[in-house]
């Protein structure tokens, strides 16, 4: 019995592994955020595997969960993918796969490597990333304040997520709690209009404030440790 985990790409569809195209027209079920999205990657390398939009983690108790277990029990094998990167990392799947290990002892969950965004900004960062603080997507109220402060006397490097409807409002925390620090934005890796900003927060948001159309995409935000 074997189930897969498989990162695929945060933009550039070219970012995939053999191995990846390989199992994904392999398995008997692909498991996905948004079907669209992952048969728009399935259609690029000519695979026509069945897909099946899986439960977040929020809806434990979902019936698409039982049918996941039945399919199981049943003997096909089904491979977990998120719409961009590796599953689970700030992605629903987590509650899946640690569902399909309780349900099946001798199940073999096989990890098949793909990008995920939070290493992809870090390698290009050029900030120490040896070790690091991931702290995936801010709160958005209860509890971010907290965070900023933690970051504010963090030793190592401190990598979060953002969308675009929040950054200007992370920068404007990381002014107030680390201004004398470096901080590196990596924005829409991958894609057309990639973008590395890096400075001090001071810098960075005055940047984006004043270029309305950058603020777009998908951000990566690093801090320098102290
Ligand atoms: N599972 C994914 C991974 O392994 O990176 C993360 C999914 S999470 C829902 C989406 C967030 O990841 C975005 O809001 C952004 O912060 C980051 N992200 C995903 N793709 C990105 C890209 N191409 N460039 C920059 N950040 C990206």
């Amino acid at each position: 019995m074997k189930f897969y985990v498989i990162g695929t790409p945060i933009g550039n569809l070219e970012d995939i592994t053999y191995r990846a195209v390989r199992v994904l027209s392999e398995v008997d079920l692909v498991l996905c955020e948004d079907t669209r999205v992952t048969k728009n990657l399935l259609n690029k390398y000519n695979i026509s595997t069945a897909t099946f939009s899986y439960p977040s983690d929020n809806l434990a108790t979902d019936t698409k969960f039982e049918k996941i277990i039945k399919l199981i029990e049943d003997g096909k094998t089904l491979a977990l993918v998120s719409d961009a990167g590796t599953p689970t990392i700030s992605d629903p799947g987590s509650v899946l796969v640690q569902k399909i290990k309780e349900a099946f002892a001798d199940i073999e969950i096989i990890a098949i490597p793909g990008p995920s965004a939070v290493a992809s900004a870090l390698s290009i960062s050029g900030l120490p990333a040896s070790d690091f603080t991931f702290l995936g997507f801010l709160p958005h109220k209860k509890g971010r304040e907290t965070l900023f402060k933690e970051i504010s006397v963090s030793e190592r490097t401190v990598v979060f997520y953002e969308s675009p409807h929040r950054i200007l409002k992370a920068l404007e925390s990381l002014v107030k709690f680390t201004p004398d620090r470096k901080i590196v934005i990596a924005r829409e890796l991958t894609k057309v209009f990639e973008q590395i900003v890096t400075g001090t927060p001071a810098d960075v948001s005055a940047y984006f404030n004043s270029n309305p159309d950058k603020v777009r995409g998908e951000f990566v935000v690093m801090v320098a440790g102290k």
